[in-house]
């Protein structure tokens, strides 16, 4: 199954590495034209200001294309630019997850932080359960409004953490930076579904 990672700026090989291990087959995506190859999109952490510029125009509408009919999971940065609105300051979303987010929420003192949150999903298949897990923040955005489609997977200290509507998923942390695959499985399961269903 190809994966892409959108490879403009940020954290992408932490992404690509981890995507290997889980067996996905990997092109990082630096021209808006790779996107046609893929089956699923990952939008890495970064500065998401930066991506909308990194894109331009014609870049944004072939990336709305995509991520309205093909799995994408968007961490940090990534979250941001999938949400329907963005504060703080105000900038425009792709729109696919319902949801409010508000940039560099938590403050300057912990702009960074290794936390505990809780996986609500069960590994494996998805289905609810409940486990403890290691979440790092970096400059993080805070989800802060939850439309009524849209499930919660992991929140942590009462915040929704990952997201998901339909074919795409958001976490505002980086689950690339721990060691616990599960964030990136649950995407590559959605991924394969996709193919099949
Ligand atoms: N603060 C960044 C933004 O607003 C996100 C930080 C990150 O991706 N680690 O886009």
């Amino acid at each position: 199954m190809k994966i892409g990672v959108l490879a403009l700026q940020g954290d992408f090989d932490a992404h690509r590495k981890r995507l290997e291990e889980l067996g996905a087959d990997v092109v990082l995506i630096k021209k808006p034209e790779q996107l046609a190859g893929i089956e699923g999109l990952i939008i890495p952490g970064g500065e998401s200001s930066t991506f909308l510029k990194l894109l331009g125009e014609s870049g944004f509408e072939q990336l709305r294309e995509f991520v309205c009919s093909k799995p994408t999971f968007g961490t940090c940065a990534g979250a941001i630019l999938l949400a329907k609105e963005v504060e703080n300051p105000r900038q425009r979303g792709l729109g696919v997850i319902d949801v409010a987010i508000r940039r560099n929420a938590y403050g300057r003192q912990i702009d960074s932080s290794i936390r505990e949150g809780k996986l609500l999903a069960r590994r494996g298949d998805g289905k609810p359960g409940e486990h403890p897990m290691e979440m790092v923040f970096i400059r993080a955005p805070r989800i802060e409004r939850v439309g009524s489609g849209v499930e919660v997977l992991a929140s942590q200290g009462g915040d929704p953490v990952v997201v998901r509507q339909g074919k795409a998923m958001a976490a505002t942390f980086h689950p690339e930076l721990s060691d616990d695959p599960s964030i990136h499985q649950i995407f590559l399961d959605m991924a394969r579904n996709s193919i099949s269903g």
